[in-house]
């Protein structure tokens, strides 16, 4: 009903060189591999058409880390949507943790990258989720409600069908500390709910909602087997080809 997704996201990492190459490795990976989900490489700009052509389009999507909040024009350094389609990358992360602390990313920013993306043809993977004071506060529900009401609300039905979420809480990634299996459905089972309010049920059940956060070969397989965890943004375990493989096999019986 809805797809199971593996996304990569390697951030600030690898040369054009080294990400070709990790991008090859994990392309012979999946090569003859049976796998139960879709996957795609989160990468930095500068990759994007290299990888898009080292890699099987019918296997790997391709996905940039940002876009930016305007269309075209005199914005020095930024990367719009457009260009971003124009490589071939089908699909653009929006709201990472990382850009909303350290770029200033304000929801109504990421409302107009969300409009873009999508204008553009691309898909969003919508990252939510609270730092570690807001759980401890007990109002992680409500940040991330209206973190999705804020920048993903007003879009019609049609152009909701095409983002997928990733709740990753921000006290996870990349500290090693993942959230339990229980946590990450419990919220995942909440957004779900949160999304069925706003768009009805039939909708909400073909959303994909991936976790984010120090998820690795070890813990993958129990996470994805919650109900509402429909895969993973994948940080640290994405820059090895082996260990991202290993992730995907998470969703192997
Ligand atoms: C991320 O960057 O989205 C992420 C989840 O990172 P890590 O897997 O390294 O925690």
């Amino acid at each position: 009903m809805r797809k199971n997704i593996v996304a990569g996201n390697w951030k600030m990492n690898k040369t054009l060189r080294e990400g070709i190459e990790l991008a090859k490795e994990v392309d012979q990976l999946l090569k003859d591999a049976v796998i139960n989900c879709d996957v795609v490489l989160g990468v930095p700009f500068i990759h994007l058409a290299s990888v898009v052509q080292a890699v099987d389009s019918k296997k790997i999507g391709i996905a940039a880390q940002n876009c930016a909040d305007k269309e075209s024009g005199a914005y020095t350094g930024e990367v719009s949507a457009a260009m971003i389609k124009s490589t071939g990358a089908g699909y653009v992360i929006l709201g990472h943790s990382e850009r909303r602390a350290y770029y200033g990313e304000t929801p109504e920013m990421l409302k107009i990258k969300t409009e873009l993306v999508l204008k553009h043809g691309l898909k969003p993977v919508f990252c939510i989720g609270e730092v570690l004071e807001e759980r401890e506060k007990g109002i992680h529900f409500d940040v991330v409600k209206a973190q999705m009401a804020a920048s993903l609300f007003d879009l019609s039905a049609e152009e909701f069908s095409t983002v997928t979420l990733a709740y990753e809480p921000v006290w996870a990634i990349g500290t090693g500390k993942t959230a339990t299996p229980e946590q990450a459905q419990e919220m995942h089972a909440f957004v779900r709910r949160t999304i069925a309010d706003r768009y009805g049920k039939e909708l909400a059940e073909t959303i994909s909602i991936l976790y984010g956060g120090s998820a690795n070969p070890q813990n993958a397989k129990e996470l994805f087997s919650n109900p509402d965890v429909d895969g993973g943004l994948i940080g640290g375990a994405s820059l090895k080809a082996a260990d991202f493989k290993a992730v995907i096999d998470g969703f192997n019986k």
